[in-house]
């Protein structure tokens, strides 16, 4: 499984349709195409597009549904990037993915705005490659999960060499997070964040090692439960 991938719609090398049947020869059984939703920081698709990517996402379901799981994913740039204020209702969109949240680096908006905001939706909202250990670092884990839980926002393990500090990814240096969210409704996810190299379609086993080792288990469950678009 892999529901962090980017294709051409966005700023991939692939179209979706080359990622779904390389999907196959892998034999990898559900794959989330999650293309940029319009900011300025890369491209990605503006609010005209979008109907457009979920209609051609549909169809590969109808296609290729019978050989793999296809989800609809659009990730979204958390911060002034983005006209927030603006955003459309995804209708059709499996989940979403937001990214920096919190990250004042990257001059991410914090969490409180994306618990105002996640309201208006009834998909998944994931926290896409947080690095809770530094964005968070002031938290209490057990009253940040505890909002997690309440407010349904998710959280996912990106194994991406972009999300790692001296070769560790960003979810094993948050380890103490992630043994309380084992004792929440905490949705996980995992993903690799492919952009241009198919290999990185079946980079995701460390994060499914480390679901096992956290014993995340339930937790992944209830992603793939929530993700699952008759289920809302
Ligand atoms: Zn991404």
């Amino acid at each position: 499984m892999n529901f962090h991938i980017h294709s051409t719609w966005s700023d991939g090398t692939y179209t979706p349709e080359i990622i779904v049947k390389e999907a196959i020869k892998r034999k990898i059984d559900k794959i989330a195409i999650t293309d940029h939703y319009f900011t300025q920081k890369t491209a990605s698709l503006p609010a005209k597009y979008l109907k457009m990517y979920v209609e051609d996402l549909k169809a590969l379901r109808v296609k290729y549904g019978q050989e793999l799981d296809i989800y609809i994913g659009v990730e979204i740039d958390f911060s002034p990037r983005t006209d927030i204020d603006n955003l459309p209702d995804f209708e059709g969109v499996d989940f979403l993915l937001f990214e920096y949240v919190q990250d004042e680096l990257w001059d991410g908006y914090p969490l409180w705005m994306l618990l105002k905001l996640r309201k208006r939706y009834k998909q998944p909202v994931i926290l896409a490659h947080n690095d809770i250990s530094k964005n968070f670092r002031d938290a209490d884990y057990v009253s940040l999960a505890r909002v997690m839980e309440s407010d349904r926002i998710g959280i996912e393990l990106n194994t991406n060499y972009n999300y790692t500090k001296l070769d560790m990814p960003f979810y094993r240096l948050a380890e103490d997070f992630f043994r309380v969210v084992r004792e929440y409704n905490i949705p996980v996810s995992v993903g690799s964040d492919m952009h241009d190299d198919l290999n990185e379609l079946a980079n995701v086993e460390d994060a499914l090692t480390f679901i096992q080792e956290l014993k995340l288990d339930e937790n992944f469950k209830l992603f793939l439960k929530e993700v699952e678009p008759n289920e809302r």
